[in-house]
């Protein structure tokens, strides 16, 4: 009977994962009949036999593996729950994935992975930049545990990264390679593919190939699914677009069901695991995500026009304006559907021009995070990048003068109306 929620095609046609949203992967028979999921707001469940508990424990503990067409049955909700399972199975359709795993936050689902994959004396390879918190991270949680790290800042020189890839393998078994694409706020690009040829030569040098995990944050699986270009895992920070409405912290991961299953035993050591009331929340946001999305992004093409327009900006990094000669390009048009609505922007001047542009605001927020439906505005060399050293900063293209915008979906007209007056 549960199988029927699971049906991804309709003759022969693959469902979208927009119309999947609305009711793949839960049974409304098991809940009475309600059409949406109630939450299962339990710590535990029962079970109908000595027996069946003692097979239960041994199937969400790893030390069986589930007989074909066996599910694991529930436990307890550190383990699993009906409202992570939906959430779950709904997350692995966006990315055409076996498996998919929700965590506490993005960081979370960042960490449990790390852990799940490096041990003492391994190195990390990486891009740069990072996401704050991933670099910190790195820095000095994975650090303290004798797990090293080597960053490259150019992901599409193939050259620089074999280079970066072979001294990170001359202090240790390279363990994990963490990539982030496009990265957060300067719109750099890894070329996911020469990624994967990476992983193949360290696996071969090693013994021990790395997965590949991307941070697929930034454009979501809606304009870039990273599991279909070379990478193992696509990591997320939830919180963001999936999200969507700055009302919730959560963080999630796709891939095989091999290294997916791994992170989530992990996650059941650790208790990284989401509960069921913000589950509940994102199944609601995930049905409206491709729409939101699109808005913000049609929304975000205007803003980074007009801003490209004014005589008061500088320069606008905006993935929708690469030059077909740019190197970025043909990475852009081969991993990437669509800029997305998160960018960045130089206004003329430094620090306190930008501040007082930003000062001037109206509906615009000024806040840290993205992906939300209102439009964020904020000043990354002073919040965000604050703790990135000056000189990688201005490496990365971070200055005084640059200002980040996750863009909402607002009247158009009526945020280009504030920025206008701002910058009068
Ligand atoms: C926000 C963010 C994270 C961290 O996610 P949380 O849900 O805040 O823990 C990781 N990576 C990127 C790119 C982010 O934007």
């Amino acid at each position: 009977m549960k199988k029927d929620y699971r049906r991804r095609k309709l003759g022969k046609r693959m469902l979208r994962p927009e119309t999947l949203m609305m009711g793949y992967g839960y049974a409304p028979g098991l809940s009475e009949g309600a059409l949406k999921p109630p939450i299962f707001h339990t710590s535990t469940f029962v079970f109908e036999s000595a027996q069946a508990g003692k097979d239960l424990f041994d199937l969400t503990s790893g030390r069986r593996k589930p007989k074909k067409g066996e599910e694991v049955g529930l436990v307890y909700s550190r383990f699993n729950n009906p409202n992570f399972e939906i959430l779950e199975d709904r997350l692995a359709v966006w990315d055409d994935a076996e498996r998919g795993a929700v965590f506490s936050s993005g960081m979370a689902a960042i960490a449990t992975t790390a852990l799940t994959f490096l041990r003492p004396g391994d190195v990390v390879l990486h891009s740069r930049p990072l996401y704050g918190g991933t670099e910190t991270l790195i820095r000095n949680t994975l650090a303290a545990f004798g797990i090293g790290s080597l960053g490259f800042t150019d992901g599409i020189d193939a050259d620089g990264v074999r280079r970066a890839a072979e001294a990170a393998a001359e202090r240790g078994p390279v363990g994990l390679v963490l990539v982030e694409t496009p990265a957060n706020p300067t719109n750099g690009l890894v070329d996911l593919g020469l990624m994967a040829e990476i992983a193949d030569m360290l696996g071969k040098r090693q013994g021990r190939r790395p997965p590949v995990a991307v941070d697929n944050t930034m454009l979501g699986p809606m304009y870039q699914q990273p599991l279909r270009h070379g990478a193992d895992l696509a990591l997320y920070s939830l919180t963001k677009y999936a999200g969507g409405h700055s009302d919730l912290i959560a963080g999630g991961a796709t891939g095989s069901a091999e290294l997916v299953g791994r992170t989530i035993l992990m996650r059941g050591a650790l208790g990284t695991q989401l509960d069921p009331n913000s589950c509940w929340m994102l199944l609601r946001s995930l049905e409206t995500l491709q729409i939101r999305a699109d808005r913000a992004t049609a929304n975000a093409q205007r803003l980074a026009e007009w801003l490209r327009a004014h005589p008061r900006i500088r320069t606008v990094n905006y993935l929708g304006f690469l030059e077909p000669g740019d190197r970025r390009r043909a990475v852009f048009d081969r991993q990437c559907t669509a800029p997305g609505s998160t960018f960045s922007f130089d206004i003329d001047g430094g620090e306190k021009e930008a501040f007082a542009f930003l000062d001037r605001l109206v509906l615009l927020k000024l806040a840290v995070s993205l992906g939300g439906t209102e439009t964020l505005i904020s000043h990354p060399a002073s919040t965000t990048h604050s703790g990135v050293p000056k000189a990688l900063r201005e490496e990365i293209g971070v200055t005084e003068a640059t200002i980040r915008i996750s863009v909402g979906i607002e009247n158009a007209d009526d945020l280009i109306a504030d920025l206008e007056q701002a910058l009068a």
